[in-house]
């Protein structure tokens, strides 16, 4: 079965090239011309992916990803976002948004499909990882959800790795630069680095309500989610 993409762009001459483009590479597309007709197809019917324009009228592009990202029945979906401000461009992946990879313009039709390609593949791998589960948190990466006790808590894209890496972990302890590289993907640490995962630490804590309580810091050490 093709993959459905839903493709955003307020402006019809790149939304058909971008059409074009994945349509002639097997993909199927719908379509809109702007964020609040996105939310309402992709409510309507999950698509695979949506490829997401940055400057959109009314509804713009990074609040259609806050508002995927903070719905459970939307999160999981990949974004690859266009954009021309390239400036922005830490927000939009990762950080603090959470789009999957961006594509910046103006851009080559060809590098928007291998982009696409790509983040397609990462989210199956995505899917086929198992549930976990430790103390009442359980962690679906496929569903990009997160449950206290059955009940669905938000977290950041940041947080939810964070998360992930601590319940792997379970009971053993994770340095600083372990959940740096685990859950931000660097390979070495400086000291404001080390800082910012005791702020996030911090902050997935206070979601985490009491459960928070769970994630013990370990002096000098780091940090170690207690199962018991
Ligand atoms: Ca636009």
């Amino acid at each position: 079965m093709s993959r459905d993409i839903l493709v955003v762009e307020d402006e019809p001459d790149i939304r058909r090239l971008v059409v074009f483009h994945l349509e002639r590479e097997g993909f199927s597309c719908r379509t809109a011309g702007g964020g609040a007709a996105a939310l309402r197809e992709i409510r309507a019917r999950a698509p695979d992916l949506v490829v997401l324009d940055l400057m959109l009228p009314e509804l713009d592009g990074l609040e259609v990803c806050r508002q995927l990202r903070a719905d459970p029945r939307t999160a999981a979906i990949p974004i690859v976002m266009l954009t021309a401000k390239t400036d922005e461009v830490d927000r939009i992946v990762g950080l603090e948004l959470g789009a999957d990879d961006y594509v910046a313009k103006p851009f080559s039709p060809k590098e928007l499909v291998a982009r696409v390609r790509a983040v397609l593949r990462r989210s199956a791998r995505v899917e086929a990882e198992p549930r976990l589960a430790a103390g009442g948190v359980v962690l679906e990466p496929a569903r990009h959800q997160v449950t206290l006790d059955g009940q669905p808590v938000t977290l950041t894209p940041k947080e939810f790795q964070l998360l992930r890496a601590l319940l792997e972990a379970s009971g053993r302890v994770l340095s600083r630069e372990q959940l740096l590289e685990r859950a931000w993907g660097y390979a070495r640490a400086d000291e404001i680095e080390s800082r910012t995962v005791d702020v996030h630490v911090r902050r997935l804590r206070s979601k985490l309500g009491h459960k928070g309580d769970r994630i013990v810091t370990v002096k000098s050490a780091g940090y170690r989610f207690d199962t018991e």
